[in-house]
């Protein structure tokens, strides 16, 4: 039977000499065999690259790397085993006809890198695959077979021919399994499992090409002389086509193994690049943290401080203003007090704001110094611009806020500073700030004042003095009460004395009360020194009582801020109980100066402590010397039964 010129048969012609003697070169199948497997190395290296390739024109490119390399190998190891056939016959090979096979081998190839570029394949659509490719071998091979020209005719065996044809599929279609599995992992072991695949896969090329050249019979035409075999160079060219194959094999998987690190740098580069990116993003973040205040995003002292130094070079070189603004809020302990912290950082957000909402949003630069402390820096031509904008502050920071289910209404106090005529560096600008912020606090808050020279000086008496205050109140040295008796114009009698806190300083001399009361209160010593004067008053009561003066009243003065403190009924409570002395003995008057100044957002807190106390029983109005109110009440202090003790809120009546 003749198919597509090939002759099959089962019997072999009657007549004719079969040609027998037909031997391989073992050394040149030993090289075709090492020509396969370096072939299927590259194939398996190449589909590893085509996996890792990143832009489609690698992996177009490894994709024809990749069935060059098979394409050459299959062809080269076909070709060097047919240099291997030895017969006792002159062979000669079409140089065309071997090169068509060549068209083969590489349609074949292309076709498995093709497959194998796709990422995800079901078996059957392999084994199509591998059909196709086993086919496209074994015709390369037959193509190939057909280029042999020589006086004997080739028969083949069906069965043999077959054979070679399921094992071309077969070797496909595991080159393809094993690819595709092998393109994913990588070190040691996967190593060894592609060099093992390689071998085996070599064997399965070489076997195709073994069973087809096993199905192959030669025929001499009957009485056709057997020539003796004559010398070839069947050797030389077999080790030349394979030392060209391998080389051209070997540069491509050198190819691929310095694209891969390549590609490794340029992932390592990448990656690099990413943590710089990071690094850059957490210095930043660090940069927002050391400049900015997290609770309000204001900038905070730092930022605000590089700032300010800023302008005022621009502000020295080439002349102008600047206002440093230092801003208090007014009793912001108390919201945190009554309404805890979360409430109080709630507040501090929305008064930042109200501030950030008054100010030139591009020009002035509003921070937060920490606690209830702001600063602003801000351009002007003169002074009046400068209280300007902090009238306005002012205002804004009055605007009633809902906060909490309250209506509240907090007030701010504001000391500023201006340059160049208050100072030249940033340090002295914002210390003279602060120096006039301390003066507004000190006159009852709500209030602005500008910086002033005499108020270092005060300032430089001051702390001295706070802190002497201090030390002579817990080593009770220097303190002492002054009496000042009040007549009873009806009796002609000592009716009541009034408790003068006067304090002998060791090297000022004696200090009158409106030396250091401020300083008691600015510094938070006033509920001490109070409470002292209370201590005191009661035990000279108790003395004077012991002397038969058992009518005598003390007037003891008290800071407003002093019946806010829950304690301060205990105290009383525990300072008569000490001295001996009945509680309607004792009158307390709240200082006029602290009252009279404070606002009325702030006198109602105090109003409303009293009011509670009192639970309006036995609370009347009493008409006081020098155009003055006071409130009496029994039950002022309910700890104290029968409390006879008189608090006079005092305020002149106009
Ligand atoms: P003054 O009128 O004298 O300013 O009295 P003040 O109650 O406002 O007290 P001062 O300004 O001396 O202290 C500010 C208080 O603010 C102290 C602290 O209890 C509170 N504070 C400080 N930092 C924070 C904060 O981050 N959140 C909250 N909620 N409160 C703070
Ligand atoms: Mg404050």
């Amino acid at each position: 039977m003749e198919w597509l010129g090939v002759h099959f048969t089962t019997q072999l012609p009657a007549s004719g000499q079969v040609i027998l003697n037909c031997a391989h070169n073992p050394f040149l199948v030993m090289l075709a065999y090492v020509v396969a497997c370096a072939a299927s190395f590259a194939t398996l290296d190449m589909t590893e690259r085509i996996r890792h390739a990143e832009k489609p024109a690698a992996q177009r490119l490894w994709c024809w790397v990749g069935a060059g390399c098979l394409a050459g190998g299959i062809w080269a190891m076909h070709f060097i085993s047919m240099l291997a056939f030895q017969a006792p016959i002159e062979i000669q090979y079409q140089m065309p006809i071997t090169l068509t096979s060549l068209l083969f081998a590489l349609t074949a190839s292309w076709l498995a890198m093709h497959t194998l570029r796709r990422p995800h394949l079901n078996f059957w659509q392999y084994l199509r695959a591998a059909v196709c490719i086993g086919l496209g071998i074994a015709t390369m091979h037959y193509v190939g077979m057909a280029a042999m020209r020589s006086n004997a005719t080739a028969y083949y065996h069906p069965d043999l021919f077959a054979l070679s044809i399921v094992i071309a599929i077969g070797a496909s279609l595991a080159a393809l399994l094993i690819s595709s599995y092998l393109r994913h992992g990588s070190g040691v072991f996967h190593q060894l499992l592609k060099y093992t695949a390689s071998l085996v896969l070599g064997a399965g090329i070489v076997s195709m090409h073994f069973t087809g050249m096993a199905a192959l019979d030669l025929v001499l035409p009957d009485n056709s002389l057997l020539p003796l075999p004559g010398d070839n160079n069947h050797l030389q060219l077999g080790l030349t086509v394979a030392v060209m194959t391998l080389l051209v094999i070997g540069s491509s998987i050198s190819a691929a193994l310095a694209d891969k690190k390549l590609q490794h740098k340029e992932r390592d580069l990448q990656r690099v690049n990413t943590l710089v990116g990071q690094l850059d993003q957490a210095r930043l973040s660090l940069q927002q943290m050391a400049h900015y205040d997290a609770l309000t995003n204001l900038i905070n002292r730092r930022g605000f401080n590089q700032i300010f130094a800023e302008r005022l070079i621009e502000k020295t070189n080439e002349g102008g203003m600047l206002a440093v603004m230092f801003l208090d809020i007014d009793h912001f302990k108390r919201v945190n007090d009554s309404l805890g912290h979360d409430a109080g950082d709630e507040l501090l957000r929305i008064l930042a704001n109200h501030i950030k909402a008054s100010v030139r949003s591009h020009e002035d630069v509003v921070a937060r110094f920490g606690g209830d402390e702001f600063c602003i820096l801000i351009g002007l031509h003169d002074r009046e611009e400068a209280r300007h904008m902090a009238q306005l502050i002012m205002l804004k920071m009055q605007e009633p806020i809902e906060f909490s289910g309250q209506h509240m209404v907090m007030t701010t106090s504001i000391g500023i500073s201006l340059f160049p005529e208050d100072g030249k560096t940033c340090e002295e600008l914002l210390k003279n700030a602060d120096l006039a912020l301390y003066q507004s606090k000190g006159n009852g808050r709500n209030g602005l004042h500008f910086f002033r020279q005499d108020m270092k000086a005060r300032a430089t008496r001051e702390h001295p003095l706070e802190e002497e205050l201090r030390q002579a109140l817990h080593a009770n040295i220097g303190l002492m009460l002054y009496y000042q008796p009040i007549l009873d114009l009806k009796t002609g009698q000592v009716s009541k004395l009034e408790a003068l806190v006067h304090w002998q300083h060791p090297e000022l001399g004696l200090l009158a009360p409106d030396r250091f009361i401020a300083i008691a209160e600015a510094n938070g010593l006033i509920a001490e020194l109070d409470n002292w004067v209370l201590r005191k008053a009661c035990e000279d009561l108790g003395e004077l009582s012991s002397h038969g003066s058992e009518g005598l009243k003390i007037i003891v003065k008290c800071s407003p801020l002093n019946l806010t403190r829950i304690a301060f009924a205990d105290e009383v409570k525990h300072a008569l109980r000490a001295a001996g002395v009945a509680q309607h003995r004792i009158e307390l008057e709240v200082t006029e100066n602290v009252l009279v100044a404070m606002p009325l957002a702030e006198l109602r807190p105090v109003l409303n402590e009293i009011n509670q106390r009192k639970q309006s029983r036995n609370f009347s109005p009493l008409s006081l010397a020098r155009g003055t109110t006071a409130l009496t009440s029994t039950d002022l202090f309910p700890g104290i039964p029968g409390s006879h003790a008189v608090a006079s809120i005092v305020r002149p009546i106009h």
